[in-house]
């Protein structure tokens, strides 16, 4: 097997490997894809991420085989070139870059104009006839080598640069000549040798080598490491190394760079969209230090802005990088993301990837692809990402709040947020920690910031464009987020800032609309999304070719129509307890608990029988025709208890019962591990007549919903925490004889069935025989993980992050199911309950109902159902219908 392959020039690799993009990385793949289908790529190589796994496990050395095949790969750009790599007189110079299967910023990124020294930079000089450029690109490559490669701070090639311009009374870098730069140049050596104490490094093998090894390195990186952890990328994936020739965008007036999406990233709008600068390199575009310029004369002209896009100033390359575009798009079937360079009028392809997206620019551009014919509805389907739907469940302004505009920065990532203004990562993290809404302020972020961002409601930046790291990395996750905002300025020193004439200071909340760039002061109020035109298009497609069905825990008549709203064929958890702690019936709760006999429970049953009716009647109309799964009580009693004595004294008053009674009872009640205490059906089997009242409550409910004609009601009686098959037989004996003495009274039979839930792991073992009673299973996969794991849900939160950090799981397993863990449980039990009960229902309610991989997950062991919270829903049905496909 290879460790590197080649690309561009005359060759073409036939192997397979050569354009994977889990053995070539995302970047190289699609640069060899690109050169394969004849587009202009300057000829490079990519060494594999198999090499890099290696590398990093086996203590950061090469191979010889390794390094043989690189001296090759670089004979092989040299000649498609015609320039030698360290030749005096004519050089030939690469760029370095990483590229996993995944983009993913916190990874060294990109070394230019690799293979200069104080001699080929003479060779470079006379071989462009501009001594100014050679210069030029040569310090460049001394402060990103020195940066990226020898770790010496970036800031100390930056000042030495505005000394430098400020001596020669230079505002611009586009003033410094020739002459200035090589003057530059021997400062940033003296730089280098100062911090290393040794010289920047004149062998051009040593910098490719080195540069090679600094992505390796970087893989491991902490930013690449928070960054992985953040978004579910596996440690041992590994990046591999693209070394390319380099083309140059600096070389003059008929010379540009850019960046560029062949469709709207921010809407789905099918016009091309991007950025680009007349002589510079790529750098200087993401970099935010010059403003760029539109790409086509109608983004111009929308923005009113004054500088030529590359439409009108260069009309020809123009053309050939639009049928670029056209070409890429029909070969991926997706929206590209484009790096491009014009060197001396001719149209290099740097770099494409399927482009990341806006939610709502996803669903307009998948649902399009099918009316344009590139893609089917399956990859529609397969093509969103589920839990990008989120973004768009979120609240946006509401149009009739008043707004007191501030400024108004570039609408980067679209939503609403407010919060308190905080100006920088760590502070966002800790305030966020604390429950705190914040806005994450900067003047323009870098991969430090990822934390703060991610802790952060939104992110405003002062400096850089639609596809600065701001915009780029909070699009990705989804905060709204206002890049370019250039009235704000920041002092960090006051922590405060200036937006235009107004003062504020870190602390104030400001609301963001990134949507439309606005950034207002004070809180403004939102409304929540609609769900109608591509959004509904693509739920109506999963809808058909999803299997399972998709539920909702609810348990308000509120939440039931957000839920059906959002598409919940029924309701999969209702957790009655949540209908106790209502302020009117707390009192009756705790009276009904602290009664010192089944006289006193009943006397408070009687009080709360009416209310539940009354929930449960609500949600029967609500559900109409739908079933509904509702959970006798499960918490520990303590949970209800009162605290604080006023609210002893309260209750005492309206019970009349001492004070001090109540207070020995509460004592009483005290258990040490409440979650493996007296709860759950234990309640069921201890006070029979709380279950017996809840279950006659929704009878009576049913029964009386079915009277008013209309389809009637199908209530599904679930009891939790059951271990054995005879708790389940006792408290199920005890809910039929409630249905029939209810039934009886009214004179009326509605269907119902009864089940349970499967949260222990005695239960899931014993399920065959636990089936021959339960008529349904719904998989209580908070407590089966709490249990099977032996770690509390409620105190997890302390240890589970440094779990997942040092990779012990690869997830929280509360949010994402332990598959080969508690999933052996779940299959297990699916199989044994349906060899006793062949048509038995099976359903999972926990958490893991709303996320799409334990959704996938319950598609292959074939549960019927998957029941999530109401806003995930939309996720849900989408998830389904991808693990169906
Ligand atoms: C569960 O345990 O998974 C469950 C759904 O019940 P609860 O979260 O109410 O304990
Ligand atoms: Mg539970």
């Amino acid at each position: 097997t290879s460790y590197v392959f080649t690309f561009g020039g005359s060759t073409r690799s036939d192997d397979p490997r050569s354009r994977d993009k889990t053995v070539v990385g995302g970047k190289g793949a699609n640069l060899a894809e690109m050169a394969g289908i004849g587009l202009p790529v300057p000829p490079g190589f990519t060494i594999t991420t198999e090499e890099c796994v290696r590398y990093l496990a086996e203590g950061g050395e090469f191979s010889d085989v390794v390094k043989a095949d690189v001296a090759a790969a670089l004979g092989h750009i040299e000649q498609a070139v015609g320039k030698t790599f360290g030749d005096p007189a004519d050089p030939l110079l690469v760029s370095v870059r990483s590229g996993a299967r995944v983009s993913m910023p916190g990874m060294m990124d990109t070394v230019l104009n690799l293979g200069l020294n104080d001699v080929t930079v003479q060779g470079l000089a006379a071989s462009s006839g501009d001594a100014r450029f050679a210069w030029d690109s040569y310090r460049r490559f001394i402060q990103m080598y020195s940066d990226v490669v020898l770790g010496i701070d970036h800031h100390l090639f930056e000042d030495a640069l505005e000394i430098a311009k400020e001596d020669n009374g230079f505002y611009a870098d586009v003033e410094m000549q020739a002459e200035d730069w090589q003057k530059l140049v021997k400062e940033y050596e003296q730089i280098v040798a100062d911090a290393l104490g040794r010289p920047f490094p004149q062998d051009v093998h040593e910098q490719l080598w080195g540069a090679i090894r600094a992505v390796f390195d970087s893989w491991d990186s902490d930013r690449a490491k928070v960054y992985r952890r953040l978004n579910d990328i596996p440690g041992n994936w590994g990046t591999a190394v693209n070394v390319q020739a380099m083309v140059f965008g600096n070389m003059g007036d008929t010379s540009a760079t850019g960046v560029a999406f062949t469709r709207d990233p921010a809407t789905g709008e099918k016009a091309y969209y991007g950025e680009w600068l007349v002589n510079a390199q790529g750098e200087d575009v993401v970099a935010g230090i010059r403003t760029p310029q539109y790409l086509t004369k109608a983004s111009r002209e929308r923005a009113g802005a004054k500088p030529l896009s590359m439409e009108e100033a260069m009309p020809a390359a123009y053309a050939e990088l639009a049928a670029v575009f056209e070409l890429l798009e029909r070969h991926y079937r997706d929206m590209q993301d484009i790096e491009f360079t014009v060197e001396r009028g001719k149209l290099w392809m740097l770099q494409t990837r399927s482009g990341k997206r806006t939610a709502k620019a996803a669903l307009k551009m998948a649902v399009d692809m099918v009316g344009e014919g590139l893609i089917d509805q399956k990859a529609a389907i397969l093509r969103i990402d589920p839990m990008a739907l989120d973004q768009l469940l979120h609240p946006t302004l509401d149009p009739e709040a008043v707004r007191d505009v501030l400024t108004k920065g570039l609408p980067a990532s679209p939503g609403a947020a407010s919060g308190a203004i905080v100006l920088d990562a760590d502070t966002a993290e800790k305030r966020a920690e604390r429950g705190d809404a914040v806005i994450l302020v900067r003047v323009e972020t870098s991969p430090e910031d990822i934390h703060g961002m991610h802790a952060a409601r939104g992110v405003l930046t002062a400096r850089g464009g639609m596809t600065s790291h701001a915009a780029v990395v909070a699009r990705g996750m989804g905060r709204p987020c206002v890049s370019g905002a250039s009235a704000v300025s920041i002092d960090m020193a006051s922590r405060t800032l200036r937006i235009g004439t107004r003062e504020l200071k870190e602390g104030d909340v400001v609301t963001l609309d990134g949507s439309t760039g606005e950034v207002m002061a004070g809180h403004v109020a939102t409304i929540e999304p609609e769900l109608v035109g591509d959004f509904g298009t693509l739920m109506v497609w999963a809808d058909v070719h999803r299997r399972m069905k998709v539920r909702t825990n609810a348990e308000t008549p509120a939440d039931c129509r957000t839920a059906r709203q959002f598409g919940a064929e029924g309701i999969g958890l209702c957790r009655t307890e949540h209908m106790f702690f209502d302020d009117k019936r707390i009192a009756a709760v705790r009276q009904m608990i602290l009664a010192e006999d089944e006289g006193g429970r009943r006397a408070a049953l009687a009080k709360l029988l009416p209310e539940q009716r009354a929930d449960f009647h609500a949600i029967f109309e609500e559900m109409a025709g739908l079933p509904v799964t509702i959970r006798l009580l499960d918490p520990p009693l303590h949970e209800f208890l009162p605290h604080a004595d006023a609210e002893f004294e309260e209750l005492s008053e309206a019970i009349g019962i001492g004070v001090a009674t109540l207070k020995r009872r509460a004592d009483e009640l005290h258990e040490f591990n409440p979650m493996l205490g007296h709860r759950g059906c234990r309640l069921g089997i201890t006070f029979p007549e709380i279950y017996a009242m809840q279950a006659r409550a929704i009878f009576e409910a049913a029964c009386d919903v079915a009277a008013q004609g209309g389809t009637a009601p199908l209530p599904e009686v679930m009891i939790p925490l059951v271990a054995t098959r005879k708790e389940l037989a006792i408290l199920k004996a005890l809910v039929d004889r409630e249905a029939e003495a209810v039934f009886a009274e009214k004179g009326r039979r509605v269907p119902y069935h009864v089940g349970t839930m499967i949260e222990l792991p005695r239960a899931a073992l014993m399920a065959g025989e636990i089936a021959e009673v339960g008529e349904f299973f719904s998989f209580g996969t908070n407590d089966l993980t709490q249990t099977t794991l032996g770690v509390s849900r409620d105190d997890a939160a302390r240890f589970l992050g440094a779990y997942v950090e040092q990779g012990i799981f690869p997830r929280d397993p509360f949010v994402s199911l332990d598959i080969e863990g508690v999933g052996q449980l779940v299959e297990l039990a699916a199989a044994r309950g349906r060899a006793t009960r062949p048509d038995i229902k099976l359903g999972i309610c926990g958490e893991h109902g709303g996320d799409p991989a334990s959704i996938a997950f319950c598609e292959k062991v074939g549960l019927d159902y998957v029941s999530a919270s109401p806003f995930r829903v939309p996720i849900a049905r989408l998830a389904a219908a991808q693990a169906a496909l």
